[in-house]
């Protein structure tokens, strides 16, 4: 009789195992195997949405507070657990695992403090859920280069421009948007005059003078993706968020080292999956007379595969701890973000050619896998501009 071998689940090991981080991924995990899988398998395929249940389910689990301290209601915890909880998510949907990353006190850095306290409960709750409004047509790589324009006209900005992939737009609670108050002045940065302003909304609408068109993807189904027109959007004075950097783009760039730690994350989460996925069907299919599993050139195939995620995996959680620890890791959260993407494209595409012609389906995961682990590598900053900033730490600016 042929012994089935299940897929051996990644553990938390020293130095990083506590009996509340290992309590916190089994539940995790089996609400992701559970209650999220199923969902993507049955929704992702027709470009489905997540549903508004699961967002409730997930606010139950406290996960969209994983970073807010428990005085508002958050979990309390760092980097290193928003970044597990993320994996076992985007094992399961990439979508989930990125849903929760637009709570976690985002939105809710303003300068009033009872403002912000209220915000903060409500992000722990998940009743404070948003979207980021950065990029536009003409400003990817080069955020810079924005030019969405914020006015001020007596207690209120008035926001005019064109903003592009903004995930989660019109379901969002708020968007907070990336614009330029002022040109910058001889000899300051191209990024001076840049902030952050928190445009407060309906959910499932779009407020007075924005319009949105949804961009139709090849992935990352479950929520929808917009190109944005602001047109004389008015946004209360008082809503610049404040980052705690000298201008919202300094901001940005904190921000973005733990989003970069976030992103290493979900690509671990996809290549684990399709490494599952794969030791189930190695051992599933017959060819030749034979499991496919025999053939060493696949066992190798997955050797070197799961080594490759472990390897991702060890490195994502070294970076979540050294900014947890406030270390300054920006380097290492870039080099983190570009070795576990560019792994989960190649694990990805290797385990859809070990499912053969069945990979090529919507019948099996592994093409979800693949789909969404090719997005790992251009969002949140593209592998490229991850190389230019470790490059940077290396090597002097060229002029
Ligand atoms: C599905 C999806 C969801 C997204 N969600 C959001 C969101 O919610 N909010 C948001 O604000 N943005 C979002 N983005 C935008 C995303 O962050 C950008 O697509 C990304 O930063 C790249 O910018 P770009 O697409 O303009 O490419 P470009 O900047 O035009 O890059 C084109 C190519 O040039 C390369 N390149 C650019 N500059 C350099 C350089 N200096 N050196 C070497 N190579 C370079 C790039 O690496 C890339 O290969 C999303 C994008 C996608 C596809």
């Amino acid at each position: 009789m042929t012994v089935t071998q299940e897929p051996a689940l990644p553990e938390l090991t020293a130095p990083w195992h506590t009996p509340e981080r290992a309590k916190l991924l089994d539940t995790v995990r089996a609400f992701a195997r559970d209650r999220v899988r199923p969902l993507a398998d049955e929704l992702d395929p027709q470009k489905g949405l997540i549903p508004a249940e699961l967002l409730t389910e997930l606010a139950d689990l406290g996960l969209f507070g994983i970073t807010i301290p428990t005085a508002y209601g958050g979990l309390g915890l760092g980097a290193f657990e928003y970044a597990m909880v993320a994996e076992e998510l985007a094992r399961a949907w990439m979508s989930v695992g990125s849903i929760i990353a637009r709570a976690q006190g985002l939105g809710c850095g303003l300068a009033d403090a009872s403002r912000r306290d209220e915000l903060l409960r409500r992000s722990a709750a998940g009743t404070w859920i948003g979207a980021i409004a950065l990029s536009e047509p003409d400003a990817g790589s080069d955020l810079a280069g924005v030019q969405t324009r914020a006015v001020l006209d007596g207690d209120s900005y008035v926001v005019t421009g064109h903003k592009r992939w903004c995930g989660n737009a019109e379901a969002a609670d708020f968007i907070q948007v990336l614009v330029r108050t002022r040109d910058p002045e001889d000899g300051e940065p191209r990024s001076a005059g840049l902030e952050t302003l928190l445009l407060e909304k309906e959910r499932g609408a779009f407020p007075d003078g924005l319009t949105g068109e949804p961009i139709d993807k090849i992935g990352y189904h479950g929520f929808l993706t917009w190109d944005l027109v602001f047109d004389g959007v008015r946004i209360p004075a008082g809503n610049v968020v404040t980052t705690g950097g000298d201008e919202g783009f300094s901001g940005v760039g904190s921000w973005l080292d733990i989003a970069r730690v976030h992103t290493a994350a979900r690509a671990v989460g996809l290549a684990q999956g399709a490494v599952e996925d794969c030791q189930a069907y190695l051992q599933e299919r017959e060819q030749f007379g034979h499991p496919i599993g025999d053939f060493q050139a696949l066992r190798f195939a997955l050797a070197d595969m799961a080594s490759e995620v472990e390897q991702a995996r060890a490195f994502y959680r070294q970076v979540a701890h050294l900014l947890d620890v406030g270390e300054d890791a920006t380097r290492q959260a870039a080099m983190c973000k570009l070795r576990a993407t560019e792994m989960a494209a190649v694990v990805t595409a290797e385990a859809m050619q070990l499912h053969g012609g069945n990979g090529y389906t919507t019948e099996r995961s592994v093409e979800r896998y693949w789909r969404d682990a090719r997005l790992t590598t251009i969002f949140e900053g593209t592998s490229e501009i991850q190389r230019k900033i470790i490059s940077d730490g290396l090597l002097p600016r060229p002029a």
